[in-house]
C-alpha cells in the first residue's frame, strides 16, 4: 500500500497537469513574459508569477538581464529590497538569478549542497523577512543533485562535514528507496522529497517563520530545476496549500 501511495505522489507532481493547475491558481498567461517588480515585492503571490516568467524567459532564450545597468548600480547605495528568498544548492549548473532573469538586488539567496540548511541559514532566511520585508520564500533543489545522490548511497563514514549533508538528505534518500522506483526515478524522487521535507521545516520553523507563514504574510514553496531544459518546476502541493488557495 505504501509503495502505491509514494508512486501515485510522483506520477501527479510530475505531471504538466501540475503546472497548469499552478498556473491557473496564480493566473500565470501563456503570452505574457514580464511582471512588474515593485507589485512582486509587495504582494508574494506576484513575486510567484515574477519567477515563473523570469524562468521562462530564460528557458526560452529569451533572458533580458534586468537591474544590472550603471543606474541600477548606483541606486543600490540606497538599499535593497528583494522580492524572493531562494535556499537553493551550491551546485554550479544552477546559477539563480540567471535561471530567473532576475537582477542585481532582486533576489536574496542562501546557497548550500543538497540546500541543506542549519542555524545560520535560518538567520538568514528570518533576516529577509523582518529587517527586509521579504514574503516569498522558495526551496530550490534541481534534477541530479549531488548531494542527494551522495545520500542515497547511504554513505557509512563521509568525509569531514559532508556527513551533515548526508545526515540532513538520509529521510528523503531512504524515503525514495522504499518506493521501488528505477534509478533515475528514484533520485528524482529523492531530490523532490528533500525539498518537500525543507519546506515543511520552513512552514513550522519558530519563532518567526511559523508565525508568518500561519499568517499568511509569508508564502514558502518548493521548486525543481530541470538542468537540460533549464526550467523550474514549482510542486504543485507546495502552491496548493498556500492560504489563499487551501
Ligand atoms: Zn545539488
Amino acid at each position: 500500500m505504501k509503495r502505491i501511495i509514494y508512486l501515485l505522489v510522483l506520477t501527479v507532481s510530475t505531471s504538466t497537469f501540475g503546472q497548469s493547475t499552478i498556473n491557473g491558481l496564480l493566473k500565470v498567461k501563456s503570452d505574457v513574459y514580464f511582471a512588474d517588480r515593485d507589485s512582486a515585492y509587495a504582494d508574494p503571490y506576484y513575486g510567484l508569477k515574477k519567477l515563473i516568467y523570469g524562468n521562462k524567459r530564460f528557458a526560452e532564450n529569451k533572458s533580458i538581464n534586468p537591474r544590472q545597468t550603471d543606474a541600477d548600480l548606483k541606486n543600490n547605495e540606497l538599499g535593497q529590497k528583494p522580492f524572493a528568498t531562494i535556499i537553493g544548492c551550491a551546485d554550479s549548473r544552477v546559477p539563480n538569478e540567471i535561471i530567473f532573469d532576475q537582477g542585481v538586488g532582486d533576489l536574496f539567496i542562501t546557497r548550500t549542497a543538497g540546500q541543506v540548511m542549519a542555524e545560520a541559514s535560518y538567520g538568514t532566511i528570518e533576516y529577509a523577512t523582518v529587517a527586509l520585508n521579504t514574503k516569498l520564500i522558495v526551496v530550490l533543489g534541481h534534477e541530479s543533485c549531488g548531494a542527494v545522490d551522495a545520500a542515497m548511497k547511504l554513505p557509512e563514514n563521509p568525509p569531514g562535514h559532508v556527513v551533515s549533508l548526508i545526515n540532513a538528505i538520509k529521510p528523503s534518500a531512504l524515503k525514495a528507496k522504499a518506493a521501488n522506483l528505477d534509478d533515475t526515478k528514484e533520485l528524482d524522487f529523492a531530490v523532490r522529497s528533500n525539498v518537500l521535507e525543507q519546506v515543511k521545516l520552513l512552514r513550522s520553523l519558530e519563532p518567526i517563520l511559523s508565525r508568518e507563514f500561519d499568517k499568511g504574510e509569508v508564502l514558502i514553496v518548493g521548486a525543481v530545476y530541470n538542468l537540460s531544459s533549464g526550467k523550474v518546476e514549482f510542486i504543485e502541493e507546495t502552491i496548493t496549500s498556500l492560504p489563499k488557495f487551501k
